[in-house]
């Protein structure tokens, strides 16, 4: 296929050089990235030029919206827009609204899986938008990812992933809380672990990424805390979840306490670049008042 590949940061460019190693015929933009290995166009015109997919993997949705708009005018009817980043909900309908006033189906597909899923193309798609798009891109989700949910239509995909990641910050943050209890009640990690993880308290938080550093499976707690998926990253899903909640008129005290509380860590302590787990050193040196 011939594609266009508009932000070639740190995913965007692991992403394209696995459907460059697939054979596909990519031709990359961006502002600022000039990343080896990969053809770069002078322009998003000429990057739309002729292609039968671009895809897109932009910081967020102002700046998306606004690619979207210079874009369509490049694009050839039939076309599909593939957007990967994570934008919020109403951006990611917006454009598709835009694109499919213009003949061109397009599709929010926002990942997990981070920058070493990108790398090793074992990503995962959350996808909005129509059913023959779908189906077209299909191919080229097998190549960049593991795994890709039709979530329904457009807006569907960012909307699995700030609710997946909403309840992933709340058990986060419970996940450390409890530890930093269990400290002060002299409960020892390792036992507090076999428990918890073989208990109704269980999680992902807890079960494969465990905070505590040399408990549990290989997690960022052992490697200091060296992101894995930054605090900020967290923070910016956990806005998304709240500006979502806003607009929909739902009640979701706990993910608006995560959002203040990952807010206060980076923003206010040592969180930003750290791990998001980082929150058990941070609930660790604090006491109840
Ligand atoms: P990044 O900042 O490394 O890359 C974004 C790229 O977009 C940059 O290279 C920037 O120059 C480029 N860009 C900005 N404006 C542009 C424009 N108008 N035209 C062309 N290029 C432009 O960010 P990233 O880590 O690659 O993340 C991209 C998206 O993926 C974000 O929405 C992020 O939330 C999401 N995401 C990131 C991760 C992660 O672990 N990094 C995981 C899941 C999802």
């Amino acid at each position: 296929m011939k594609i266009g590949f508009i932000g070639l940061g740190n995913m965007g460019a692991p992403m394209a050089r696995n459907l460059i190693a697939a054979g596909h015929d990519v031709t990359g933009f961006d502002l600022a990235a000039t990343p080896e290995g990969i053809t770069i166009a002078s322009s998003l015109a000429e990057a739309a030029d002729g292609a039968e997919i671009v895809i897109t993997m932009l910081p967020n949705g102002e700046i998306l919206r606004r690619v979207a708009s210079d874009l369509l005018p490049h694009m050839s009817p039939g076309s599909i827009l593939l957007d990967c980043s994570t934008v919020d909900v109403a951006s990611a309908r917006t454009v598709a609204d835009q694109t499919e006033a213009k003949g061109i189906p397009s599709l929010d597909a926002p990942v997990s899986g981070g920058v070493g899923g990108a790398t090793t193309g074992t990503l995962t798609f959350m996808v909005g938008g129509p059913d023959e798009a779908f189906a077209t891109a299909g191919p080229l989700f097998d190549i960049m990812g593991q795994k890709a949910v039709h979530c329904g239509p457009s807006g569907g995909g960012q909307a699995a992933k700030i609710c997946n990641n909403m309840i992933l910050g709340v058990t986060m943050i419970a996940t450390c809380e409890a530890f930093a209890l269990a400290d002060k009640l002299g409960l020892d990690r390792q036992a507090m672990f076999d428990v918890v993880s073989t208990s109704s308290g269980y999680s992902w938080s807890m079960n494969a990424y465990c905070p505590a550093p040399g408990i549990g499976p290989q997690s960022p707690a052992d490697n200091d805390y060296q992101p894995g998926f930054a605090s900020e990253l967290m923070l910016k899903d956990l806005r998304l979840s709240q500006q979502a909640a806003a607009d929909a008129d739902a009640d979701t005290p706990m993910g608006a306490r995560a959002a203040e509380l990952y807010a206060q860590f980076v923003e206010a302590e040592d969180g930003a670049g750290r791990d998001f787990s980082a929150m058990l050193p941070r609930f660790e040196g604090r006491s109840r008042s």
